[in-house]
Order: C-alpha cells, then structure tokens, then sequence
C-alpha cells in the first residue's frame, strides 16, 4: 500500500509546495507512483483526514493555527516542516521585535481590529517534528531524498555541517575577502551554497547546525575587521526564533 500523503500550509508564501509541482515530469511522475496524495490544497479540491505523512509549510502566528495543527499532529504517523517558515520561524518571526498590536496595526491599519495574530513560532515550538526539508529557497533534492528515505522505511540524512564545506567545494572566493559577511560558517549545508554561487553570502535560511562553532565565526569577524552585531543583524532575518530563544 503507498503511505498517504498530505500537504498543509500555513504563515507562509507557499512556495516549498510550489517547487514540489514544479518537479521536472519524470520525477513528479515517480513521486505520484510512489505515493498516494490525498491532500493538496494548491492541486486539488478532494481532502481526506486519513493520512500518514504530513508535511507542513509555513510557521504558526495565530491562535486557531496552534489547534489546527495539533490535530494534524494526532493524524499523522510521521510530521515534516517544510522550509525556513516551519522550520526554524524565518522571516515572519521579524514581527516578534514588536508588540503583536503595533504589528497587527502596521499591516493592517484602521481594520487591525478585525484580525489576530501572535508571536510567529516554527513547527516544532508547538507539536514534536520528525523531520526537517530545510531552506528558503527550497531544493526540491532534498525534499526527494526524504520522501525517498521514508518510503524506504530509512531515516533521511540531512548535512549537519556548516555552508562552508559546499562552498569551498563549488569553488566560490569566499566573501570575507570581498568585506562581506556571511553565516556560511555555523549554518546548515545542503544548498550546495547556492547564494554563494550567485554572488551573495548565506543569510542562514537553513538555521544552525546542531553544535555551530560560535568562537570560529567570531574568529573569523575579528580577522577580517567585522562586528559580531554587523553578523547579528543578518542572522536575524531568518533566525528571529532561535535568537529569542537562547
Ligand atoms: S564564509 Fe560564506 S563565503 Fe566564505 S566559505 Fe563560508 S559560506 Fe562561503
Ligand atoms: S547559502 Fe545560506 S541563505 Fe542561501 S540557501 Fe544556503 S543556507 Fe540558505
């Protein structure tokens, strides 16, 4: 029997599901083989409650979102987030930095009355996650290389070490040199460092590593005349969440 499969969204742009329907053919055809989608709100009208996996897109910033993923969590066998939103908060933690009032009055103006909202959390601030496809952008490898490994009954592996190793080996100057700063060095590979590669530097959408060598990067700043706010500042983009949290 193929496990059943669902898809969920909820503060997010969307577009980790959007990546997933734009899978080159073979592999989209490959996944709907191996899989049987039984809830998609981007592709189709037919829901069912009756699923194993749930994958989850996007990060909790209302109170109705806590319950409608609680009951989520009670259906599925296995719950991954989905991109930096669900993962780690990402940019919708920004408004955490304000009062949820003077947030609610900012994007809405006179009709901030009508609307709710709390502090923006990940996924696993308010049910247990087993798994993380990690990024923003997203690399629809990874999301493959899961479902893969599930299917298979396996634990899927995702990197653990920092930006830098895929860096050095795509062959990029490092941005230190070009008075940058970068997040490469205690953030989460398997981007293949792809803002790198594109003449940026790593915003840290793919959050820490599990132990991020806090010193080096200080070590590094230091050498090349930074700051550790000036580093900070970008983390914050992205990694609201965890910084609060520490
Ligand atoms: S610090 Fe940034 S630019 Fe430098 S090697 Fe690491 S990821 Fe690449
Ligand atoms: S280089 Fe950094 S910001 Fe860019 S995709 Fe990779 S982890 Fe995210």
């Amino acid at each position: 029997m193929k496990p059943k499969v669902a898809f969920f969204d909820f503060t997010s742009c969307e577009g980790w599901q959007l990546d997933i329907l734009n899978l080159e053919g073979q592999e989209l055809l490959d996944l709907l083989n191996a899989v049987d989608v039984v809830n998609f709100r981007e592709v189709k009208t037919e829901r069912e409650d009756n699923y194993d996996i749930a994958f989850i897109e996007g990060s909790i910033s209302r109170e109705a979102e806590i319950s409608r993923l609680q009951k989520i969590r009670n259906q599925a066998k296995v719950v991954i987030a989905l991109g930096a939103c669900a993962c780690i908060g990402g940019v919708n933690c920004l408004k955490n930095h304000l009062s949820m009032d003077e947030a609610l009055r900012m994007v809405y103006g006179k009709d901030a009355k009508n609307y709710d909202t709390i502090p923006s959390r990940p996924v696993h601030a308010v049910v247990p996650v087993d798994y993380y496809v990690r990024g923003c952008p997203a690399t629809s490898a990874e999301f493959l290389k899961v479902v893969k490994a599930l299917i298979l009954g396996k634990k899927p592996e995702i990197p653990n070490y920092p930006v830098c190793v895929e860096c050095k080996m795509a062959g990029n100057v490092c941005v230190f040199e070009r008075g940058m700063t970068c997040l490469g060095p205690v953030v989460r590979a398997g981007c293949g460092a792809i803002c790198v590669t594109s003449g940026q530097h790593c915003w840290g959408c793919r959050g820490l590593v599990d132990e991020p060598n806090i010193d080096s990067e200080k070590d590094i700043l230091q050498k090349y005349g930074l700051t550790v706010e000036q580093v900070v500042e970008k983390f914050k983009i992205y990694n609201t969440y965890t910084e609060v949290a520490k």
